[in-house]
């Protein structure tokens, strides 16, 4: 089997997962990463096995002088893919779109740049044939991901008239120089927020509202839940139909689970690499319906539930695997989610 062959660009957060993850796949390899500074990021990817690229011919000097090696810059790396990862900052994929079209090379675009850039918003369960051959893809954010991960399968199975969720944000990922506050929590006073149009790029028809606040945590995002349902249904049928659909995975408050650092202190001891959860986390006591209204709560990952989305998204736009359940399941296996 010929490997597809994937650049990223931009070896942050989020580069640096899907890198980890692309090369443990059989179906496709990293054939380079980009860096604009000499950072112990650069360090790493060498360190991985993974040639390394400056960002442009501006910086190689800078990696010369620390003695990292460059195998060349962005544009040398662009004829070796089929496919760039673009995992730069919100806003700056926009500015390589046009070297991505010169060059041939399809791309995959973040969360943080406009859903019009590509044209299609992803998420594997709900919508993997749009993917399918495309050029230019957007694989929506973190919180996007959450709610179309949990909404989608009830939607299909109940109906949802209409939605209302209340995002709590983290407020910077454990990493980031950016920071946040130590002592405030910010409203986001443009409402309703972005989040509810983010999910209809994906799910046009759902009728959903959204407000979030930024917390000063790093670790999770929490979502506050509630749906109005087409059809009758318990707590035990909400959670079956999660049960059965892939990268959910439930916690209880009863067995010691109450908060989001209980959580990641979970994906420690099992052993996640990078103590990250791709899955999204629902709380199982915390689901109630009373009458047509379902409540639940949920947690993401912030810098790793678009990870396995990334991989079925190569494998849906080179046209590796028209099955979206084979596809997601072998990046899960091969991943490790749902153990
Ligand atoms: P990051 O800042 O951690 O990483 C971005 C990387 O791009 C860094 O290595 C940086 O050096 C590099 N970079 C900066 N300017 C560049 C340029 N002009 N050209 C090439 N590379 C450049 O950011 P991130 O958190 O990984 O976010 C990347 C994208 O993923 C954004 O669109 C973001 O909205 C989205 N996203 C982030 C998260 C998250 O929680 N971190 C979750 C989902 C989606």
């Amino acid at each position: 089997m010929t490997k597809v062959r994937v650049g990223i660009n931009g070896y942050g957060t989020i580069g640096k997962r899907a890198a980890f993850a692309i090369q443990r796949m059989d179906d496709m390899e990293v054939v380079g990463v980009t860096k604009t500074t000499p950072s112990y990021e650069a360090r790493l990817a060498l360190k991985e096995g993974l040639p390394l690229y400056a960002v442009s011919a501006e910086k190689v000097a800078a990696f010369e002088k620390e003695d990292i090696p460059v195998a060349g810059t962005l544009q040398d790396l662009l004829p070796k893919c089929d496919l760039i990862v673009d995992a730069t900052p919100g806003g700056v994929g926009e500015q390589y779109k046009p070297m991505y079209e010169k060059a041939g090379v399809k791309a995959i675009f973040q969360g943080g740049e406009d859903h019009g850039l590509a044209g299609i918003s992803f998420n594997a369960l709900a919508n993997y044939p749009e993917a399918w051959g495309a050029n230019f893809v957007r694989v929506v954010s973190c919180n996007t991901t959450g709610l179309v991960r949990t909404l989608f399968p009830i939607d299909r199975v109940f109906g949802i008239d209409k939605v209302f969720a209340a995002l709590v944000r983290r407020g910077a990922d454990p990493g980031d120089k950016k920071g946040f506050a130590l002592n405030a929590i910010e409203p986001s006073l443009k409402l309703p927020t972005h989040h509810g149009p983010d999910v209809q790029t994906i799910m046009p028809w759902l009728n959903i509202r959204t407000m979030a606040v930024v917390t000063p945590t790093t670790m999770m995002h929490v979502h506050c839940i509630t749906c109005e349902l087409r059809k009758k249904a318990t707590e035990s049928d909400i959670l079956s139909v999660w049960d059965n659909v892939p990268r959910i995975r439930f916690v209880s408050g009863k067995h010691g689970i109450k908060s989001s650092a209980q959580i990641m202190e979970l994906a420690r001891d099992l052993g996640r690499p990078r103590g990250d959860f791709m899955e999204i986390i629902v709380w199982q006591d915390g689901v109630k319906m009373e009458g047509n209204t379902l409540y639940y709560y949920q947690a993401i990952h912030q810098e790793s539930d678009i990870v396995p989305e990334i991989v079925d998204c190569i494998r849906a736009m080179m046209k590796v695997e028209n099955d979206p359940m084979r596809s997601i399941r072998k990046t899960d296996k091969v991943m490790g989610i749902g153990k």
